[in-house]
C-alpha cells in the first residue's frame, strides 16, 4: 500500500488564487498517473485570512501545517495589507522562520519554447533562508532592523557557522547528484566577518565532498557571470538576500520570472513556492503564467520522493516536468513567454498532455 501524502494548499494573494489551483489540478493528475494518493488540505492565508481570522497567518494554519507532509504556498501581496500586518514579517517569511525552512532551492533552467536570453542554462541556487541580511527574520525574537532616532535606520546581518553548514551540505549533496560543481557566492572583500564566515564554512564543508569542484565569486561579479555565461554554473550556494536577488535574475534570464520554481525545505518538511511575487498588476485576468507554481509542486513531489524513498511520487514529479515542457514546446504558453494562452487554457493543455501520456503508457 503506497503512502498517502497530506499536502496543504494556501492560495495567497494576487495571482495566487489562479496559479495555485492550476498547480494543484496538475499535481493531482500527475499523482493519479503515477499511482500516488494525495489528500489536499486548503488553509487560510494572506489577505483572505485577515478578513476571516484577523491575521494573515492564523494559528490554526500553522498548527495544521505542522501535521502535514508539505504544502503549496501562493504568493502574497503584503504591501497591500492594512497595518499592523503590512509592517509585520510577511506570510512566507513567517512560515520559513516558524518551520525553520532553511534551504530555499531555486532552479533556473531554460526549456524549449521559452525565450531564454542565456542559452541552455541549467543551474540551481541554494539560498540560506533563515538569517543573513534579511533583518526582518534573522532574530529569535524582535527584528534586526530598527530606527533608534528619526533619520537613522540600522539593519543587522547575521551569519552563523551552524546555519551556513546545514545549507552548504544541502548544496553539496545537490551538486553531487547533478554535474558535481558548486559555486559559493559572497562579498568577503567588504563584509569580511559575515560573508567571509559564510565562504569559510562552505569551504570547510567542501573537504567532505572531494568529488565536487568548488569555486567562489563576489555577488556583484556573479551577476555579470550569470548574464554572460549562465550555462557554466551548476549549483550556487549563497546567503539569504544575495540568493533572493540572484535567483530573480537567474529566473528571468532563463525564460521568465513566471517559470522560476522553488521549494523551501527543513530536514523534515517542505513548502512549494513560485519564486515570483503576487503580480497584482495582472491578477484576476486569467493571464498569469502558472508554470513556476506548477514546477514548484513537482519539486515538492521530488523532495517527498527522496525523503520517503518513494519512486512513485518521484515519478509524478517527472510527469509534471515532462508535460509542462511538452506543452510549451508544442507552442502553448502564456503571454509572458510570447504565447497567447490564458492560465486556464495552459492548465488544460498540461492536463491533456499528462492524460494522453498515461493513456499511451497504459496501451504499451
Ligand atoms: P515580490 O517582492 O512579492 O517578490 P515583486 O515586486 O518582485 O514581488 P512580482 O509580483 O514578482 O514583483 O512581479 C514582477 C513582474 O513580473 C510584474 O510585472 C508581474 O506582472 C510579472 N510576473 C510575476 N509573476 C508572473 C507570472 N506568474 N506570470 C506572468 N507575469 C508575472
Amino acid at each position: 500500500m503506497s503512502t498517502t501524502y497530506r499536502l496543504g494548499v494556501l492560495d495567497g494573494d494576487g495571482i495566487g488564487p489562479e496559479i495555485v489551483p492550476s498547480a494543484v489540478e496538475i499535481a493531482t493528475a500527475a499523482a493519479q498517473a503515477a499511482g500516488v494518493r494525495v489528500d489536499w488540505v486548503p488553509l487560510p492565508l494572506g489577505a483572505a485570512a485577515i478578513e476571516t481570522h484577523g491575521t494573515p497567518v492564523p494559528d490554526g494554519t500553522r498548527q495544521t501545517l505542522a501535521e502535514l507532509d508539505g504544502w503549496f504556498l501562493g504568493p502574497h501581496d503584503s504591501v497591500s495589507y492594512p497595518e499592523p500586518h503590512k509592517s509585520a514579517l510577511n506570510p512566507s517569511g513567517t512560515l520559513r522562520k516558524h518551520f525553520q525552512l532553511f534551504a530555499n532551492i531555486r532552479p533556473a533552467k531554460s526549456f524549449p519554447g521559452a525565450q531564454a536570453v542565456c542559452g541552455n542554462a541549467d543551474l540551481v541556487i541554494v539560498r540560506e533562508n533563515t538569517e543573513g541580511f534579511y533583518a526582518d527574520r534573522n532574530t529569535y525574537a524582535g527584528t534586526g532592523e530598527f530606527s533608534p532616532v528619526e533619520g537613522v535606520a540600522i539593519a543587522m546581518g547575521i551569519i552563523t557557522r551552524a546555519a551556513t553548514e546545514r545549507v552548504a551540505r544541502v548544496a553539496f549533496d545537490l551538486a553531487r547528484s547533478r554535474r558535481g560543481k558548486l559555486t559559493i557566492v559572497h562579498k568577503a572583500n567588504v563584509l569580511k566577518l559575515t560573508t567571509g564566515l559564510f565562504r569559510t564554512v562552505c569551504q570547510e564543508v567542501a573537504q567532505d565532498y572531494p568529488d565536487v569542484t568548488v569555486d567562489d565569486f563576489h555577488i556583484d561579479a556573479m551577476t555579470v557571470h550569470l548574464v554572460r555565461r549562465a550555462q557554466d554554473f551548476d549549483v550556487i550556494v549563497t546567503e539569504n538576500m544575495f540568493g533572493d536577488i540572484l535567483s530573480d535574475l537567474a529566473g528571468e534570464i532563463s525564460g521568465s520570472l513566471g517559470t522560476a520554481p522553488s521549494i523551501n525545505a527543513s530536514a523534515d518538511t517542505a513548502m512549494a513556492q513560485a519564486s515570483h511575487g503576487s503580480a497584482p498588476d495582472i491578477a484576476g485576468q486569467d493571464i498569469a503564467n502558472p508554470v513556476a507554481m506548477i514546477l514548484s509542486g513537482a519539486m515538492l513531489f521530488e523532495w517527498l520522493g527522496a525523503q520517503h524513498g518513494d519512486t512513485a511520487v518521484a515519478r509524478a514529479a517527472k510527469i509534471i516536468d515532462a508535460a509542462v515542457a511538452a506543452t510549451v514546446e508544442s507552442g502553448v504558453s502564456t503571454r509572458d513567454l510570447g504565447g497567447s494562452a490564458s492560465t486556464s487554457e495552459f492548465t488544460a493543455a498540461v492536463i491533456k498532455a499528462i492524460t494522453a501520456d498515461s493513456a499511451g503508457t497504459d496501451r504499451n
